[in-house]
């Protein structure tokens, strides 16, 4: 049985690199104008014309950032796209083009790299980016993707980190905390798995949150909601770390402090369920969490108008004098003061 199935499986040595390379990129289309030249040279050549030009770059480890034993590939590939443009989009711009490069040990044949590449594919197709570039490599151990995003916006329109005002309103787009507990319904499955590998896990009334860790959408919807209402944040940043974190960062790069209500962080009913059932705190899940890929940003309080009432984005305090300092507002109408790692300092508070 098992043999059967290897003989079906293509080994990347009977491919060379290049035979690899034009394999996996043969079926990726250029869109842009920006993209002068894509694949096939020594490098890329863009032009954005009179736009700013924004580049941003992640490196994702096996073992590390993701577990092959219930990410699937493919999902692996879109994710990997995803993190990157959700850091294009946290600067207010359009992504236009990525590169992609990897390791992989000889433990992967053709037919894995082609379900990453699928994954990829996908996520370049649902977010008109062009694959330009990349470089492909051999790894000892486990498979390792960088991705690199390029984007372009006009100068004016790019939001930095630095450009909150005290009383500013914080502003969430979607709702967190989802993706840390499908991380937890995962590691469940994979423990119950390995004591009884005939189990059938029953994962649908936690599909939300699963789907929230294997399959993330960077939020290109809110710069586009944000610009067709004539909102522009005087800071952003995308909550991949957690909010707590992220929160903090902002506060830092824009010299101000911050109130965040405790009863306003956007949950979804499924994060406060499967929160109960792990007996997690879901305000610290969605604290610390992370990689929940929204977007976390600051507006005037003359542009509240602009965003009341839209589903998609959640008041969740406001800015103050810097040295007011950064705090929670509990539930109970408490002050804990906010750190990167809720977890620990706020057992204790
Ligand atoms: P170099 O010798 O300069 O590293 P390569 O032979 O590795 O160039 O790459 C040839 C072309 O294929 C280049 O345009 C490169 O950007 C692209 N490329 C290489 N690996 C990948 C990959 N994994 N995904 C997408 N493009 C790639
Ligand atoms: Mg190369």
């Amino acid at each position: 049985m098992l043999e059967e199935k290897n003989q079906e499986k293509t080994s990347l040595e009977s491919l060379g690199e290049f035979g690899l390379i034009d394999h996996l990129t043969k079926d990726f289309p250029i869109n842009h104008e920006s993209t002068i030249k894509g694949i096939g040279d020594d490098a890329a050549v863009l032009d954005f014309k009179d736009k700013k030009t924004i580049v941003s770059t992640d490196l994702l480890v096996e073992g590390v950032h993701f577990d092959l034993s219930y990410m699937p590939l493919k999902h692996l590939g879109y994710k990997a796209v995803m993190v990157n443009l959700s850091d294009i989009y946290a600067m207010n711009a359009k992504a236009t083009q990525i590169t992609v490069s990897i390791a992989v040990s000889n433990r992967f044949p053709l037919e894995a790299l082609e379900e990453l590449y699928e994954g990829i594919a996908l996520a370049a197709k649902a977010h008109k980016v062009d694959l330009v570039g990349g470089d492909t490599t051999s790894s000892r151990t486990g498979m390792l993707i960088s991705i690199t995003a390029i984007g372009e916006a006009k100068s004016e329109e790019i939001v930095y980190r630095s450009g909150a005002k005290p009383n500013d309103l914080l502003v969430v787009s979607g709702d967190l905390g989802g993706a840390y507990m499908g991380f937890q319904v995962l590691e469940r499955e994979k423990e119950v798995f390995k004591v009884n590998p005939n189990s059938q896990p029953d994962l649908e009334p936690y599909s939300y949150i699963v789907e929230r860790q294997l399959k993330p959408e960077a939020r290109q919807d809110i710069v586009a909601l944000l610009k067709s209402l004539d909102v522009h944040p005087t800071s952003m940043i995308d909550i991949s770390d957690g909010l707590s974190s992220e929160i903090l960062h902002l506060c830092k790069n824009s010299n101000v402090g911050c109130n965040l209500y405790e009863d306003k962080i956007p949950l979804d009913p499924t994060v406060i369920s499967s929160c109960e059932e792990f007996k997690l705190d879901s305000t610290l899940v969605a604290l610390s969490g992370g990689e929940d890929y929204e977007l976390l940003f600051t507006i005037d309080q003359k542009e509240f108008p602009k965003i009341k009432g839209n589903p998609n984005l959640t008041v969740v305090g406001h800015t103050t004098d810097m040295n007011e300092g950064a705090f929670l507002i509990s539930r109970n109408n408490s002050k804990i003061p906010l750190t990167a790692q809720g977890w620990n300092s706020f057992a204790k508070a």
